[in-house]
């Protein structure tokens, strides 16, 4: 062979080598590659462009949506007042004499009163003899039953008539808030009257608090959150007067339901009960009929809100409380003395200051949450 031969031999050579690399190496990618999807079909509102439908990526928002608040979410507080006590009891072998003086300490700690706790308790010993109960767990689940059962029966339902035979006129509902000044009656009328509104009924709002000169200005802005309409009076005035006009405005206006604010305090040295007392058969006087009363009760207050209640109920009729600011307080127990000692349901809890914040009152969820540590 000539020299020249070797050299195309050899560049034919490393032509060769150099082609078999590269096709190998591109194999080897294609064989890593991820399936490709298949093109998407151009969606209605996929812009178009010169004619072709220009695919954007589909980017879904996630949709922020503030839970409802839960009654066992908001109660942390009260559920603190019993945690320090169930860690002690739980931490025993066996129920002694110190796990009965811990429970005690516990229920009055959280305000259910002492002739509450002393029912429960006897209650208790009772169960725990019958089924031999020798477990601190036992004993807390016999507790949550003694709890749950003397909170079952109650009528917790807001009542409400409609009038279904308007032919000599319209008759309103009117449910009547009273409670002493600060507990939360002007804040609860704004959540009550936003939930009637989502149940369908027309509401208008009485501002029968004539003593507070910003009551009438809350309920002002309570009214417009809720699209309520709103009756009020003189700074001052008669809150008999506000609430007759209001239940007659209602009636003319087939509104079903009259929410009335009323005075925690009077300028005038008149009786508070007296005065409620008036308001009430005001608004009975004319087309109105009173189906509920409700006391509002602080939380916070615990068995100060208790001598409230009795004071309340004995002057108006009450019935039913709304227990509120139930999220700020440790004194949960208040429920127990309400409703035993006084007799009175608890239809409403209040759990926060915004239009939401307000829940019907369901013992078995109050009781679990209580416990729920
Ligand atoms: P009124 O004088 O009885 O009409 O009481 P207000 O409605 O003016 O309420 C007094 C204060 O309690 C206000 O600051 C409210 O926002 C607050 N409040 C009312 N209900 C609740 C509740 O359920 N939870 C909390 N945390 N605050 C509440």
């Amino acid at each position: 062979m000539k020299p020249w031969m070797y050299l195309v031999l050899a560049a034919l050579v490393i032509a060769f080598g150099v082609a078999v690399v590269v096709v190998s190496r591109r194999r080897a990618e294609r064989s890593i590659e991820a399936p490709s999807r298949p093109p998407a079909a151009p969606s209605p509102e996929a812009p178009q462009r010169g004619g072709t439908a220009v695919l954007e990526p589909d980017i879904v928002e996630p949709e922020v949506v503030a839970p409802p608040a839960t009654l066992r979410e908001r109660m942390a507080r009260a559920r603190s007042a019993f945690a320090g006590a169930f860690t002690g009891i739980l931490g025993r072998s066996g129920i002694t004499s110190e796990t009965w003086d811990e429970l005690e300490e516990a229920l009055l700690r959280a305000d259910v009163g002492i002739g509450v706790t002393t029912g429960l308790l006897d209650g208790l010993r009772a169960d725990v003899k019958e089924r031999s109960i020798t477990e601190p767990a036992e004993l807390l689940d016999a507790l949550q039953g003694e709890m749950r059962q003397r909170l079952a029966g109650a009528d917790r339902t807001l009542h409400f008539e409609p009038d279904e035979d308007a032919t000599d006129g319209f008759s309103p509902n009117v449910w009547l808030f009273v409670g002493v000044n600060g507990v939360g009656k002007t804040t609860t009328i704004g959540k009550v009257a936003e939930q009637q509104r989502v149940a369908g009924r027309s509401v208008l709002m009485a501002a029968g608090d004539t003593f507070r000169a910003a009551a009438a200005e809350q309920l002002t802005t309570w009214a417009e959150r809720a699209e309520a309409e709103l009756v009020r009076g003189n700074e001052g005035g008669d809150p008999s007067a506000v609430v007759f006009d209001a239940v007659e405005r209602a009636a003319a206006r087939r509104i079903d339901l009259v929410l009335a604010d009323t005075a925690g305090r009077l300028h005038t040295k008149t009786n508070l009960m007296e005065e409620l007392r008036k308001v009430r058969r005001v608004a009975e006087k004319g087309a109105g009929r009173v189906t509920e009363v409700l006391l509002v009760i602080d939380a916070t207050t615990g068995q100060n809100g208790l001598a409230q209640a009795r004071e309340f109920g004995d002057a108006t009729q009450v019935t039913g409380v709304v227990l509120t600011k139930l999220d700020g307080s440790a004194k949960g127990g208040i429920v127990f003395a309400i409703e035993i000692e006084l007799g009175l349901p608890v239809k409403l809890v209040g759990i926060g200051e915004t239009i939401g914040d307000l829940v019907p009152f369901e013992p078995d969820e109050f009781v679990g949450a209580l416990f729920d540590v």
